[in-house]
């Protein structure tokens, strides 16, 4: 029972005369707090109670973080679709035509270009909501594009992961994508040219486990969780309780697996700095 659904909901509805939308209320997923959603929304999507990061859709990442908002998309590349012509409970093509249908995106992956404090950048944002922002075949062409985008237009690359790992419908082709995209940040990194991660809830499989974690600078947002396999299956592995805090970005921090977690609000003026230390001209 909760006293905004049940009590203030319906005075609302008796007072306007009308059906009050759904979507006028969020509840955060931590504190179970109601909040107007246009408050959220103005927030970045961080609980004002408790400082809650919740996941964010991948084209508010880009507006949040290219100077005016602006910046050019770069489509990702056509890549063959359903090669293992792979089905569970159902097709892998239908569940590709929903993720479209729901997200307007084409893959789990949008790439952009534009400028960040003035510099121009190229930034790879994983969209949760397609698919759980896994990791196939055109996921890994976009990091290739991406990454040879960086390096002709001498521009640092950011890429922000949201991710549950491989997609396992893609079988061997999606794990292909690991060493794939690692070759790809190398590339970059051959280039003399930052590449920064930011890494966001969830980071995990074979995310973590390839471009995710190579970044010469890792950035966490506050609480995001971290790791390759999930707790539960290493507790079961190992036959041992794991410490509190286990995957999260601050007890990555702790343990020398990342360099900074910034608050969302923050991150932005960090890149800035970050990407004006790291591309000043060298003699
Ligand atoms: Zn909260």
């Amino acid at each position: 029972m909760n006293w905004i659904t049940d009590f203030v909901r319906p005075k609302l509805r008796a007072l306007v005369g009308k059906d009050v939308p759904d979507n006028l209320w969020d509840k955060c997923s931590k504190c179970e707090q109601m909040i107007f959603h246009r408050d959220l929304a103005e927030n970045s999507f961080v609980c004002r109670h408790c400082g809650n990061h919740m996941r964010l859709e991948a084209k508010k990442r880009l507006e949040l973080l290219f100077d005016e908002q602006e910046y050019t998309r770069i489509p990702t590349p056509k890549v063959t679709l359903d090669p293992l012509k792979f089905k569970d409970l159902k097709k892998y093509s239908d569940r590709l035509k929903d993720a479209r249908h729901k997200t307007e995106e084409e893959d789990a992956i949008l790439i952009a270009m534009g400028r960040i404090g003035g510099q121009k950048s190229i930034v790879v944002a994983f969209e949760f909501n397609f698919m759980g922002g896994s990791m196939g075949t055109a996921v890994g062409a976009g990091l290739v594009a991406a990454a040879k985008t960086a390096v002709k237009h001498k521009a640092p690359l950011i890429v922000i992961p949201s991710s549950g790992g491989a997609r396992m419908q893609e079988g061997i082709l999606s794990l292909m994508q690991m060493p794939r995209t690692t070759i790809a940040v190398r590339q970059v990194k051959e280039a003399g040219l930052p590449y920064i991660t930011i890494l966001t809830d969830p980071t995990t499989g074979g995310v973590s486990a390839s471009f995710a974690m190579l970044g010469d600078i890792a950035i966490a947002e506050p609480g995001a969780m971290i790791g390759f396999a999930g707790a539960r299956v290493i507790q079961q592995t190992i036959r041992h309780a794991l410490p509190e805090g286990f995957q999260t970005a601050e007890y990555l921090l702790e343990h020398g697996m990342i360099d900074m977690v910034v608050p969302r609000q923050q991150i932005k003026g960090r890149l800035v700095a970050l990407i004006s230390l790291l591309m000043k001209p060298r003699v």
